[in-house]
């Protein structure tokens, strides 16, 4: 196939006190792929999302970017290099409104004005929801509304590797229907690759390319959206549906 890994993950152990969370997991994702990470609470999707963007120490393995080894290398570094966390949409700041905070998430990364007008207005183009809000202020948005900005900051980067920790947490299904929609479409249209940790198996799995679900620091299941939405077996054990 032409598919290209993109984003891998090799032989990763990881913990904190004590036995290993993460104990030799490998896992490759393909450019331009959205991934469901599933699994149940405490199974290591956070803890795997924190090995990739830097944030926890590796005890041992590799995380290697377009086939650069960015093991050694600081959260800024990797960010630099391409990869992106979105944090939870608390990280908005009440006080500006959607453009400021939006104008705020370019600086640090796009050097020139007229070349952070040029990123934000695409990201309204792509995130319509949002464009129609660019005057509020953040403590008007609602909870998807601040959601969706946290993800539009993120994107204003133009990352190549989004990571995503339960973004659904605490909206209404409605909300993370279109949040998810959302994400789906902006993907399509740049060629982002994205790896989605979610409880919210059903909606994960209707937006993503493949899931992989994770029982306690090992992948138990890695195939195809729309094969493990089907498989009731695979569902009952692992994913409590
Ligand atoms: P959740 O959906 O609850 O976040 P998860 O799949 O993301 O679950 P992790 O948060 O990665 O799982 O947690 C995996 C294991 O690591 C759990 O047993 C958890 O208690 C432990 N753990 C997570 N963070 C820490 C920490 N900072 N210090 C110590 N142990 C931790």
């Amino acid at each position: 196939t032409t598919t290209r890994t993109l984003l891998a993950v090799d032989g990763l152990v990881v913990g904190y006190a004590g036995a290993p969370v993460l104990d030799g997991l490998t896992i490759e994702v393909a450019a331009g792929d959205v991934v469901a990470l599933l699994g149940a609470n405490g199974a290591g999707k956070t803890t795997l999302l924190r090995a990739v963007s830097g944030l926890v120490p590796l005890r041992g393995g590799r995380v290697v970017l377009d086939a650069e080894d960015l093991t050694g290398l600081a959260v800024e570094d990797r960010a630099r290099r391409g990869l992106a966390q979105v944090p939870e949409g608390r990280s908005v700041v009440a006080e500006l409104t959607v453009e400021e905070n939006l104008q705020l998430g370019a600086l640090w990364r796009i050097p020139g004005r007229r070349a952070r007008r040029a990123a934000v207005d695409e990201l309204y183009d792509e995130l319509e929801p949002l464009a129609r809000r660019r005057q509020a202020y953040g403590h008007q948005l609602s909870g998807g509304e601040r959601q969706m900005l946290a993800l539009a900051r993120a994107l204003v980067s133009r990352p190549r590797v989004l990571l995503l920790d339960e973004p659904s947490l605490g909206l209404a299904p409605r909300v993370v229907a279109q949040l998810l929609g959302t994400l789906r479409e902006a993907a399509r249209r740049t060629g982002l690759t994205v790896l989605l940790a979610e409880q919210n198996v059903t909606s994960a799995l209707s937006i993503a390319d493949r899931g992989i679900v994770l029982g306690l620091g090992e992948v138990v299941a890695d195939a195809p959206a729309a094969q493990l939405a089907a498989d009731p077996a695979l569902r009952h054990a692992y994913l409590g549906f």
